[in-house]
């Protein structure tokens, strides 16, 4: 029995002790001793907490997972109770015990860290290290086909978010783990909304390369990392080639937008901090946008699926129980372990292997990703 797992267990559901006490039917001290070690819950009640939390009976004998304290975390959604942004800081951390599962246990290679060097000078101008990590990374100034696959072959992470967080709005973060590997735990879930996803992989790239000594992230190096984002995306000396001369609209450039896998908003927001759009024509494109309605894209390429997974998911499943055998080390269900991995291991691998059957056509602008080797 492991105490700190019930409170990870708690947080994680966002659930009280009084709460847990009543339903499974013991005095709130109680629960409180088993936190604290001084006493153990027997098989039976044991095996109640676990049903309550929707956690294995496993999951509470396993080693202490990470403290993270939530404000740690590269929150967006600052206004969001504490008790939202506990559980999801509990959801990094559970994503951490997967990856020390995958690597550790299973023998997975996963990618090294490579992070260029960034002098001091360029951590306050987000277009300038920006424009380091593509040139340190390969990408030249070309649109990049897959972000959160390049990512990936770099050394993050890239989980998806469980679906209470995203219910709970709360789209993207990143935090290290204690070996300093950082984790982007992303909403993937909505399927028509790739430009958002590569967006905020990118944003959380910009908190990696610009915050990461950083004891808190504040409003300014939010605004830092959506600049780091834009300009990653779309660097200035290739975007000034295709800048439009004419008056433009949404139609023009909803064909532009494909090409850069950004929303209309975001290309829009670019050309007016590059100077190329006036003041009066940026705003006549976002009122345009705001009529065509905010939840919905012009032109929208599909969510962008995981590249390192749906191999990772691949050679498990060569292995007769591999998947069974990585929800039993991760001490997770197998649903909730699925909810991790990008919705992979419940159905068939293709779903995120390839391109999505209307994948954007971005040039290939990344180096190729050949990696995970299993050692086992
Ligand atoms: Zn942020």
């Amino acid at each position: 029995m492991t105490p700190s797992r019930i409170d990870h267990a708690l947080k994680r559901r966002r659930r009280s002790r009084r709460d847990l006490a009543a339903q499974i039917g013991v005095a709130d001290k109680t629960v409180e001793r088993w936190i604290k070690g001084t006493s153990e819950p027997g098989d039976e009640n044991l095996e109640k907490m676990a049903a309550a939390l929707d956690f294995p009976v496993d999951f509470f004998s396993g080693r202490p997972l990470e403290e993270i304290d939530h404000t740690k975390p590269s929150f967006r959604a600052r206004r969001s109770s504490k008790r939202l942004l506990e559980a999801a800081s509990q959801s990094a951390a559970i994503a951490f015990e997967v990856e020390r599962a995958l690597t550790e246990d299973l023998g997975f290679e996963l990618p090294m860290l490579n992070l260029p060097e960034i002098p001091d000078a360029c951590l306050d101008d987000p277009e300038l290290a920006a424009l380091r990590v593509r040139d340190h990374w390969g990408l030249r100034d070309r649109p990049i086909r897959r972000v959160v696959g390049v990512l990936e072959l770099n050394g993050i992470r890239v989980f998806s978010l469980p679906a209470d967080m995203v219910e709970g709005k709360v789209s993207a973060f990143c935090v290290e783990n204690a070996n300093g590997t950082p984790f982007i735990l992303l909403n993937t879930r909505d399927a028509t909304s790739g430009e958002r996803t590569r967006f905020d992989a990118s944003h959380e790239l910009g908190h990696i390369i610009l915050h990461r000594h950083r004891e808190r992230i504040g409003p300014h190096d939010e605004s830092e990392a959506d600049r780091f984002a834009a300009a990653f995306l779309m660097p200035r000396s290739s975007i000034m080639e295709v800048a439009p001369r004419a008056e433009p609209s949404i139609a023009s450039l909803s064909t532009l937008k494909r090409r850069w896998g950004v929303s209309v908003a975001a290309l829009a927001r670019r050309f007016f901090d590059l100077d190329v759009f006036s003041d009066r024509q940026y705003r006549r494109i976002c009122i345009e946008l705001s009529r065509y309605g905010r939840r919905r894209e012009p032109n929208p390429i599909p969510g962008e699926p995981s590249r390192l997974l749906p191999k990772i998911v691949e050679a498990l499943r060569q292995d007769e129980g591999g998947l069974s055998t990585l929800s039993a080390l991760s001490l997770l269900h197998d649903e909730e372990l699925d909810e991790y991995l990008f919705g992979l291991t419940m159905l068939p691998v293709t779903r995120g292997g390839g391109r999505p059957p209307d994948g954007p056509e971005f040039p290939p602008g990344e180096p190729k990703l050949s990696l995970v080797g299993s050692g086992s």
